[in-house]
């Protein structure tokens, strides 16, 4: 892991009422010494919970935005800035999810706003990079990714504001993964790229994997090599689960 921190992230997407604090309370009691001496934890809840979950997390475990507007205030009905984010107690703030590329029709120019602007609030960005379905069976992953990165990753970028998600499209939520190798092939060529443009800063820079994480995959998916951790879509829902990915750092 060439001395980068774990982090393991979970994404709630649009799930979550104010009673699933318990959850995240779960978390936090879960978050043992010897994991915390291990890795990160992060909860991206909804934004309705961001300030009620960081007063409740207390800085332990770290509360992430799941999505930012490029400016930092005005006329934008129903956006919600990366200030407001930082505002309400969180630390950093996922972009370029495949959910908000696909579903959103947002670009890697509007991406790389996004992550600039969190970093304009003082919020680490958490990128998503991606391929289809169609384009791994194009033989277009790499390609496809390195074009992501090359769009949505700003020139100011360093190991301390920035993480990576690799989430191939076709692994969200669908049950299905990458093979380790897969996935550390992927890896390998994303480290390339940052190593290319940003030098012996890349070295520090955390790559993880998002898709389908579970218990019983996650410990051949992180410990995969350049693997520094993971993005949690539906397992992140359940404490029990969560912890117990979380918890292949602590185990090993
Ligand atoms: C995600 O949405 O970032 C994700 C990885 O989802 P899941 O774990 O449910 O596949």
């Amino acid at each position: 892991m060439a001395g980068r921190r774990p982090l393991v992230a979970g994404n709630w997407k649009m799930n979550g009422l104010r009673a699933a604090a318990t959850e995240l309370d779960a978390v936090c009691q879960g978050y043992d010494k010897a994991l915390q001496a291990k890795a990160d934890l992060m909860v991206c809840p909804p934004a309705t919970l961001t300030t009620a979950f960081a007063d409740r997390a207390l800085g332990r475990v770290l509360i992430g935005g799941q999505d930012c507007a490029p400016e930092p205030a005005g006329a934008f009905t129903g956006d919600i800035s990366a200030e407001m984010l930082k505002d309400a107690g969180a630390s950093a703030v996922v972009v370029g999810h495949s959910e908000r590329r696909a579903g959103h029709g947002e670009t890697d120019a509007l991406v790389r706003a996004k992550a600039q602007a969190a970093f304009r609030a003082g919020l680490m960005a958490i990128i998503c990079v991606g391929e289809t379905k169609a384009e791994r069976d194009a033989g277009k992953t790499l390609e496809v990714v390195s074009r992501q990165l090359q769009g949505s990753v700003p020139d100011v970028a360093t190991a301390a504001n920035t993480v990576i998600a690799y989430e191939p499209v076709w692994a969200i939520g669908t049950g299905v993964t990458p093979s380790p190798a897969q996935a550390a092939e992927v890896h390998a060529d994303i480290r390339g790229a940052l190593s290319r443009r940003f030098g012996l800063e890349a070295a520090g820079m955390r790559i993880l994997y998002g898709g389908s994480v579970k218990p019983d995959n996650a410990a051949a998916l992180l410990q995969a090599k350049d693997v520094d951790g993971a993005l949690v879509g539906g397992a992140s829902l359940k404490a029990k689960d969560f912890l117990a990915i979380a918890k292949v750092y602590s185990s090993t």
